[in-house]
């Protein structure tokens, strides 16, 4: 069991109603490598970042037991950097800042022993960035793929290009609407899953997550939190949460992508507990497993029909 990552490993900037932070770390690569490792799978980012990036940060992934070997550091560039302000209603946030620097022209690069992953997810980035990846690794038995709305503004060709190749996509529904031109979530998926995907999440922030395959659909909550304090990564969380399990159980069916899209809910209910990967970084196997179980009497119930 292997996951293969391709994404963002960033300097974060937030500021929530609860308070805000100086430059810390973030990136899409990030979260989804954290979450991968508390569920125990194999991992590795393929990403950059410049020789202002604190050695401290890349001994957190890795000591948590992501392989970074395929992290270049470019050490007369600046990292990543991105910078958000949440509204008070912590649903919606303005971008302030995105100074795309190292990840300007860069090309990921493969390290040869990760040339065959089980698992591929590939973290929001240009669409040609993340589909230069398929040329250099043989075909993983599942390919999983995040994208944006500033995508579908830039690169609205290569977004479309990019997703016919993959067998999962992972977005927002705003993102969804855009991308099909459908107000409804479900003839959004429809038109969605014409372009290529196999399977549609669409991602609600606290509203949970649609998972659509031919005519089916289910749905999760996210799970109703006492206190929201910092969204930012929530979805990339949920995505690594959702890879790993599947990498892990190696079962790519529709009744087990239910399972990891638990998995991945449970695991975005933390990140956004502290700010940025501060809640992941502490979190124990044994509060994943108590939170599933949360989850899972969170919408049980028992009917005669
Ligand atoms: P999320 O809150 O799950 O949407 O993800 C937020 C993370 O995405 C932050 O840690 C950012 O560093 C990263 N991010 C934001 N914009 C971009 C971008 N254009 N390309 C790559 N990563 C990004």
């Amino acid at each position: 069991m292997s996951l293969l990552i391709v994404g963002s490993v960033a300097f974060d900037k937030i500021e929530t109603p609860f308070g805000k932070t100086d430059r810390i770390l973030g990136g899409a690569g990030t979260f989804i490598g954290l979450a991968s490792s508390l569920l125990n799978v194999e991992n590795g980012i393929v990403s950059v970042v410049g020789g202002d990036f604190p050695q401290s940060y890349l001994d957190l992934l890795k000591d948590n037991g992501t392989d970074i070997s395929g992290i270049e550091v470019i050490k007369d560039g600046k990292t990543f950097f991105w910078e958000g302000k949440y509204h008070l209603d912590m649903n919606s946030r303005d971008t302030l800042a995105t100074e795309v620097n190292v990840l300007e022209n860069w090309t990921p690069n493969v390290p040869d022993h990760w040339k065959s992953p089980d698992v591929l997810m590939l973290g929001n980035l240009h669409p040609l960035v993340q589909s230069s990846v398929f040329d250099q690794i043989e075909r993983p038995k599942l390919v999983i793929l995040d994208t944006m709305n500033f995508w579908m503004d830039t690169a609205w060709d290569d977004v479309l290009n990019t997703i016919k190749k993959v067998d999962v996509l992972t977005i927002n529904d705003e993102e969804a609407r855009q991308l099909s031109k459908e107000f409804s979530l479900r003839k959004a998926a429809k038109v969605i899953l014409e372009m290529g995907p196999k399977y549609l999440i669409i991602k609600k922030g606290e509203h949970g997550a649609l998972l659509f395959h031919k005519d089916e659909v289910f749905f999760a909550p996210a799970l109703p939190l006492e206190e929201v304090f910092d969204p930012t990564g929530a979805g990339d969380t949920f995505a690594g949460g959702y890879a790993a399990y599947l990498a892990k159980t190696q079962d790519y069916s529709f009744e087990n992508m239910k399972r990891a899209i638990i998995y991945g809910s449970a695991m975005a209910s933390f990140t956004v507990e502290k700010f940025g990967t501060e809640r992941l970084a502490e979190l124990t196997r044994d509060e994943i497993a108590d939170r599933v179980k949360t989850f899972k009497s969170l919408t049980h119930f028992e009917m005669k029909a």
